[in-house]
């Protein structure tokens, strides 16, 4: 999977191997889905189970090999690719070519991880492109707002630098750039210019690429795209409890069963008439109410007795409509 870019189809299926171990079901009997295959996979930052997506995580350490060739060029293998494959630049901006082979096409496809969560700590400012790299760390997507106009001759940051000083040149960054982007740059420290710029991998502290922190950008990009730019995971509660559930002190197994609840995945007899399937749909213990997650876990006279006989001494029949979950919720997880 370092190396080699795994079709779609076979991720699926691997995927769908691993939804099917999960529930249960083995060669010959198949256990029913109770929630949808997306929950299992989101990660649990977004309220899911955590599971790794394969293509992603393919993705992820595919980008790791385009990491090595940026940060080791001299490396054997580095310089092996860099003279069949892109003699004349650098590997991030790297095209397929001529004839590639399915390792370097696989590479390829992944350069876009780094180029996307990466930044340019600006040094002697020969390595980056004003117009096209990425190196504005205070905006999003890290590039420059203003676009090239036709004379200008300016190209690579170090035209902006004054090297006596060890500052920024404002004759050069007055009118080619719109005033936010003026400030932005400005607002770069220049620390030392006589050293090679270096590329910083903005998604790690130490600025160098994992494998772990390159999955969780991709995933964190994937939700940005799905979801309203104002949905961002501070504003939704829901998520930020859902998580919680994973910093409980209790054993991995009840963790399991309180995000099954949360989730409605417990096959409880009310889900199965819901799903078609006829049975027998009341208490098997008290035989007055339908069996639902809310009747098992607090209103069954059984549960209440449990409840109130345990170290909480809880009573739930002063609730009006009471909602196992909604409990949950507000107590345990807020
Ligand atoms: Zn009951």
């Amino acid at each position: 999977m370092s190396c080699f870019l795994l079709p779609k189809g076979l991720c699926n299926r691997i995927e769908k191997v691993v939804c099917s171990f999960w529930w249960g079901s083995t060669g010959t009997k198949r256990k029913m889905h109770w929630t949808a295959k997306e929950n299992l996979f989101k990660s649990k930052h977004y309220g899911g189970l955590g599971f790794k997506t394969l293509r992603d995580f393919n993705m992820a350490m595919l980008a790791k090999q385009v990491w090595c060739f940026h940060t080791e060029p001299t490396s054997l293998i580095s310089r092996c690719f860099k003279a069949k494959y892109y003699p004349n630049s650098d590997v991030l901006h790297a095209t397929t070519g001529n004839n590639p082979s399915y390792s370097w096409r696989s590479i390829q496809n992944s350069i876009w991880v780094i180029t996307k969560g990466s930044c340019w700590r600006i040094g002697d400012g020969n390595s980056v492109d004003i117009w096209k790299d990425s190196w504005i760390p205070s905006y999003k997507d890290f590039k420059v707002m203003s676009k090239r106009q036709d004379n200008q001759a300016v190209t690579k940051v170090k035209d902006l630098i004054n090297f006596n000083e060890c500052c920024w040149d404002n004759e050069s960054l007055e009118g080619q750039f719109l005033n936010i982007d003026k400030d932005k740059i400005q607002q770069i420290p220049l620390v030392n210019t006589s050293i090679p710029d270096m590329l910083m991998w903005m998604q790690e502290p130490n600025g160098l690429y994992s494998v772990k922190s390159g999955y969780r950008a991709i995933k964190q990009w994937q939700t940005n795209n799905n979801h309203h730019p104002s949905t961002s995971y501070a504003d939704n509660p829901i998520w930020k409890k859902k998580k919680k559930i994973w910093s409980l002190h209790t054993i991995p197994r009840h963790k399991t069963l309180l995000w099954r609840i949360l989730h409605n995945s417990l096959p409880v007899r009310s889900e199965f008439s819901k799903r078609g399937i006829h049975c027998y749909n009341l208490c098997p213990r008290c035989h007055s109410k339908m069996e639902t997650l809310t009747h098992i876990f607090l209103t069954c006279p059984n549960s209440c007795k449990v409840w109130f006989g345990s170290s909480l001494s809880l009573n739930f029949s002063n609730i009006p409509n009471p909602d196992f979950r909604e409990w949950l919720y507000d107590t345990i997880l807020n």
